[in-house]
């Protein structure tokens, strides 16, 4: 394979290369020499192709120019939060998993919502998605922290040119929908429109509401370049960070872990290590105390009818789970004795408070009877000044 790899490599001129990375830029399904050589090439930097993505990075330094609002800075985060659920609720959980159905033309709005992350199309995220699930964390896998290290499975991996080509024949329930290839081979459509139009929003504010001292080339830098680089990155610490930080609470093949943290910045899907265990489910937030905004809202989409046929974690999943964390709790339990025994002396006075707790919650329900009226033991003043005899 390698030799067949670098035999097509040294065909390939220089100019060959770079006109190919060029006419990807809008017809990502473009290839000189099929999408199946380009797979079977050495992992790679393809700066050319790249260049759009460079591009997104060094357009946060507009805010130079631009300055600052308060307006732009919540519309960036906004941006950020909702479009972190288009790529876990609908690029992640519906094309990747399909965890949950909706009608044909909801599917294509889904595809649309998606394309608005600037995360390429949806056809060709499942596709290296799914190829993840079948060979995570070994050799095959496009981005194991373990097996390219940290920073080639945080951003490399995403610049190399043998993983730009969709293999649609690893998507087929996808790729019979010709509206999802078509918004999948021209995956700049849609970014360039949203981008033109958080520019059209921000000149229509600075005419309309001079009050929120925005403008259109401050809302693009700050709601399009800041939010879209900041939600590549929180969407690639699922790649690195999550096969890397946090607990295993499942003993799966790969390396995957569950982080609260990294669940709040990705909207749930930092209970990534459940997600391995069991990835049919919509929720990755197995139970109620495991925080799944993107489960939250899709079951808000669920209510209204736009969505339906959310899978459930099936109780046998749970309960082993449960069984899990019991052992580790016992565990912890035993090294926190051995690691400090003063901490063992400490626990022989617990049960001796939860013994006079327990009996002092049965006294109060006996019976004590009244004492009779005037029994006082201090009464009055004024009554004392009746038993003094002033005669005395
Ligand atoms: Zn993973
Ligand atoms: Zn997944």
């Amino acid at each position: 394979m390698s030799s067949v790899a670098s035999r097509s490599s040294a065909r390939r001129t220089p100019w060959r290369t770079i006109s190919t990375a060029f006419a990807q830029w809008f017809d990502s399904d473009y290839t000189s020499d099929g999408p199946e050589k380009m797979r079977q090439e050495p992992d790679r930097v393809d700066v050319v192709r790249c260049l759009p993505f460079i591009f997104l990075h060094l357009g946060c330094l507009g805010v130079i120019w631009t300055g600052v609002s308060s307006f732009a800075v919540w519309t960036a985060v906004a941006l950020y939060f909702v479009r972190m659920f288009f790529v876990t609720g609908i690029y992640h959980r519906y094309f990747s998993h399909k965890t949950y159905s909706t009608s044909r033309f909801g599917q294509f709005l889904l595809a649309v919502f998606g394309g608005t992350t600037v995360q390429r199309g949806a056809l060709w995220w499942a596709y290296h998605h799914r190829h993840h699930h079948q060979h995570s964390d070994e050799a095959e896998d496009a981005h194991s922290p373990h097996v390219h290290g940290f920073l080639w499975s945080h951003i490399g991996w995403i610049t190399s040119r043998r993983n730009f080509p969709t293999d649609y024949s690893k998507v087929k329930d996808l790729a019979k929908f010709p509206e999802l290839v078509f918004l999948n081979r021209f995956d700049l459509l849609v970014p360039l429109l949203f981008a033109a139009g958080i520019y059209g929003l921000g000149a229509l504010l600075a005419t309309f509401a001079p009050g929120l001292h925005t403008n259109g080339l401050q809302l693009l830098v700050w709601g399009f370049f800041i939010s879209t680089t900041a939600l590549f990155h929180g969407t690639a610490c699922i790649n690195s960070m999550a096969h890397l930080m946090g607990r295993r609470r499942f003993k799966t093949t790969d390396d995957s872990r569950n982080s609260f943290i990294l669940a709040i910045i990705t909207l749930g899907e930092g209970w990534h290590n459940n997600h391995h265990r069991y990835q049919s489910a919509t929720r990755n937030g197995f139970y109620w105390w495991e925080m799944d905004i993107t489960y939250y809202v899709l079951k808000a989409l669920a209510s209204v009818g736009f969505i339906w046929g959310l899978k459930a974690v099936p109780s046998s999943v749970l309960n082993e789970g449960e069984e899990a964390d019991h052992r580790a709790s016992i565990l912890a339990a035993q090294r926190a004795a051995l690691a400090h025994p003063e901490f063992s002396a400490f626990k022989k006075v617990v049960p001796a408070a939860a013994a006079i707790a327990l009996a002092t919650v049965q006294a109060s329900s006996v019976q004590v009877p009244k004492r009779p009226e005037r029994a006082a033991l201090h009464r009055d003043v004024t009554e004392r000044t009746h038993d003094i005899d002033p005669q005395a």
